[in-house]
């Protein structure tokens, strides 16, 4: 498999070439040249499969310069009953990704993907985790060191720390706004006492720890002589590992291939839907992708209308779903790359007007109706809606599902259709948002077992002040 640019001018490239890499040289992003098709036969025969086992299927095929029996090691590392063991009670922790159904609807039935079992309690974990082990045996293979340098404001940091821990030739530098975040993700991310992982609280907001890693990646010549790297969502390793849970929820919910489920995904960056994409080009029986926002909704607009209006950062709204709170999705150039029909030159004129005139308007051009050709649909949701939807899944089905998930559900239920199961990725756990829960139901989720007390652990971290030769200085003297 080769991989391109979004933009059409990049060399053609491996898995291995991209793994490490951010965005393509011409500012595109990486897509590979064709999608596998996965025919029905070929369907049925991985019903049986342990989720690592359909990983290691779903990922040979784009990853062929991975010797086979590397890959299958490196993916049942990742996807053990041990590591996805946070799930609710009645879960099935060697499944990694249950299904939770929670009934009938509009004459079909509504279940959760549970993807929020891993250490992090979000799905984050289910590409990280494989991430951290891709990229020591990269690293190992050439003999190289890595130092990740990222900001955070919670969950994507604590999702690359615990995917990164104890890794060989990796380091994490990870900055976080010192007392911006909550108890509990203080304590996810800074009681982990491994030497090559440094939490970093910055005396500023998150944007000013965003504005350092964004200094010090363009002062080339420290980020060369010093390794740095990143893993933000635009990688293609990570979107890639995403593909595998449609097949999972897909074949579980399914007992022959004829049938066809919906599948609604709470977003952000559309990093996650764009590996629904990615699954129903493979030929993966999808009816629907739903993709549900919260009152940030670009993405919505887009679905709705043909006109994608990117947000400046001061008109982001800052809502009880908070990973979904973008100004504009960093993946959904990939899908724009497939809806006009793969034209490289085409996307490039499209994503500087993007940078320039803050989008385009396709509302009135012929591509616009070949949107639904894709499965497209959306929906947007509220912090009432959010509540309320808390409250009612909690009451009809007695289960417990947290902010983003809400918006998912919310949304999904516009697009139930008789006969077509609908799955709504769980992206999160309620408990990362003991808050917002405690307004609609009057009490605190549960914890996992692993989690109780943990802010009375010990934790390590190194408190600096927002200046990026303080930061460099403080890489340099750890690596
Ligand atoms: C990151 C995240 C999302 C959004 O996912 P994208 O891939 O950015 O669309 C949704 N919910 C939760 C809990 C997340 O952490």
């Amino acid at each position: 498999m080769k991989y391109v640019s979004t933009r059409g001018g990049s060399e053609e490239l491996s898995f291995l070439e991209i793994l490490l890499a951010g965005l393509a040289p011409d500012g595109g992003l990486y897509m590979p040249k064709s999608y596998p098709q996965i025919s029905k036969e070929t369907l049925d025969s991985w019903r049986k499969l342990s989720y690592a086992d359909l990983a290691f299927e779903v990922l040979r095929l784009f990853s062929d310069d991975i010797p086979e029996e590397d890959l299958r090691q490196i993916v049942r590392k990742t996807y053990t009953a041990q590591v996805y063991c946070n799930g609710r009670a009645d879960d099935d922790p060697s499944q990694i990704t249950p299904i939770h159904w929670l009934g009938e609807e509009a004459g079909t039935q509504i279940g959760l993907l549970s993807l929020s079992n891993g250490p992090t309690l979000a799905f984050k974990d289910m590409a990280m985790q494989l991430l951290g082990n891709l990229f020591e045996y990269a690293l190992a293979k050439e003999g190289r060191e890595l130092n990740i340098l990222g900001a955070t404001s919670g969950d994507t940091g604590s999702a690359a720390e615990y995917a990164m821990r104890g890794k060989k030739g990796i380091r994490v530098f990870m900055l976080s706004p010192a007392g911006k975040m909550s108890a509990f993700q203080c304590a996810q991310m800074y009681s982990l006492q491994d030497p090559n992982i440094f939490n970093i609280a910055i005396q500023g907001v998150f944007d000013d720890a965003q504005d350092i890693v964004k200094a010090v990646s363009n002062d080339l010549e420290f980020k060369s002589k010093h390794k740095i790297g990143t893993v933000n969502s635009i990688n293609w390793a990570r979107v890639v590992a995403q593909v595998v849970y449609y097949f999972a929820g897909y074949l579980r919910a399914t007992q022959d291939s004829s049938e066809k489920v919906s599948f609604c995904v709470p977003s952000g960056n559309f990093g996650n839907v764009c590996a629904g994409h990615i699954a129903r080009m493979m030929g993966l029986p999808i009816h629907q992708l739903v993709v549900a926002t919260n009152e940030n909704d670009v993405l919505d607009e887009f679905f709705k209308t043909g006109h994608y209006r990117a947000r400046k950062s001061a008109e982001t709204f800052h809502t009880s779903s908070p990973s979904m709170d973008i100004s504009k999705a960093s993946n959904f150039e990939r899908f724009v790359f497939d809806w006009l029909n793969r034209d490289g030159s085409l996307v490039k004129e499209l994503f500087a007007q993007v940078e320039k005139q803050g989008g385009f308007d396709y509302s009135q051009h012929p591509a616009r109706d070949k949107i639904e050709q894709f499965g497209f649909v959306s929906g947007r949701s509220t912090h009432t809606n959010r509540i309320e939807t808390i409250q009612q899944v909690s009451r009809k089905y007695g289960v417990v599902i947290d902010t983003h998930t809400a918006d998912g559900v919310q949304v999904a239920r516009n697009y139930l259709q008789p006969g077509i199961k609908m799955l709504v990725l769980e992206t999160a756990l309620p408990v990362k948002f003991s808050e917002t829960i405690e307004t609609a139901l009057g009490y605190l989720p549960d914890r996992p077992d692993a989690f109780v007390g943990i802010e009375n652990l010990p934790q390590r971290l190194f408190t600096i002040p927002p200046q990026v030769s303080l930061i460099q200085e403080f890489i340099v003297k750890n690596t």
